[in-house]
């Protein structure tokens, strides 16, 4: 508990999967919340329900590859809450499972648009304001796609990669505004998105069973399990840690 107490925070993609528990556990530990989403009904009854329960938390609708949609959203939140804290750029989408020489360029660019604008958009609404406060945690979502090669969705392989290499940039040039800048790499964790993405290569129960068999644990990951990193990344006890990988998908990339 407390371990957030006082400090405002964004998620971006937050209505359900892993940013739907990072917005639940970061509420939790005692951060105000904000949802940042375009599936409105699904941000809304979360924002409900973490407050039910205690905690506090508000929905708002933001497509994060529209840059005039964030700076508005980023700047109601501090003019709403006072200042931000902690952004973390979730949002992301898998995007076509094709070979790159069957990718149409629209395929590739709503990859992008997403996974990579969507976080340069935020990082670059948030800074000014994590600089007149005095510091913030960035933590960005890439993933084992963006560490290791797999021969499935290269727009989504090629997005991770980019953030993850934005993320040591954006750490050594803010490291002075004591705005800390980190990503995360989940193995494969039950969410929609790789429900869906089963759903489109047909078996969904098979297809879970050959990706756990790709886990040395055994099996794909909770969305928790991510939150919980993501949650000390945003905290204080992560106060001299930046520009670094957390990586957490039961030994997928150990091999
Ligand atoms: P998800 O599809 O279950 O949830 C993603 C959320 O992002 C949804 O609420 C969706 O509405 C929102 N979103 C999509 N486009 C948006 C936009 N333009 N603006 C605002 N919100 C938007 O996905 P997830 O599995 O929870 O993944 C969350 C993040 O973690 C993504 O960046 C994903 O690439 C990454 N990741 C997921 C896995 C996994 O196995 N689930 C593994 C590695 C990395």
């Amino acid at each position: 508990m407390n371990r957030l107490r006082d400090k405002i925070a964004i998620v971006t993609g937050g209505a359900v999967g892993i940013g739907r528990a990072t917005a639940q556990r970061m509420a939790e530990e005692g951060a105000t919340v904000v949802i940042a989403d375009i599936q409105d009904d699904e941000g809304r009854v979360l924002a409900e329900s973490i407050n039910n329960e205690g905690g506090q938390a508000t929905y708002w609708h933001c497509n994060v590859g529209d840059e005039r949609a964030v700076v508005g959203t980023v700047q109601g939140v501090v003019d709403e809450f006072g200042r931000l804290d902690v952004l973390v750029n979730n949002a992301g989408i898998s995007g076509a499972n094709r070979p790159s020489h069957e990718l149409t360029e629209d395929e590739w660019d709503e990859v992008q648009i997403v996974n990579v604008k969507g976080v340069f958009f935020c990082t670059k609404a948030a800074i000014p304001h994590m600089r007149a406060s005095g510091g913030g945690s960035i933590i960005n979502l890439s993933s084992i796609y963006g560490l290791v090669g797999a021969p499935d969705i290269p727009a989504y392989h090629a997005s991770k990669g980019a953030v993850h290499l934005m993320t040591k940039t954006d750490a050594l040039t803010y490291a002075s505004d004591r705005i800390r800048v980190n990503s995360v790499h989940p193995g494969f964790i039950w969410t929609p998105l790789v429900e869906k993405f089963l759903e489109d290569q047909g078996d969904v129960a098979e297809g879970r069973r050959s990706l756990d068999s790709l886990h040395p644990l055994g099996h794909v990951g909770e969305p928790d399990d991510v939150a919980w990193g993501i949650v000390y990344l945003a905290s204080d006890e992560a106060g001299f840690v930046t520009g670094t990988e957390l990586v957490i998908d039961g030994g997928y990339t150990a091999r």
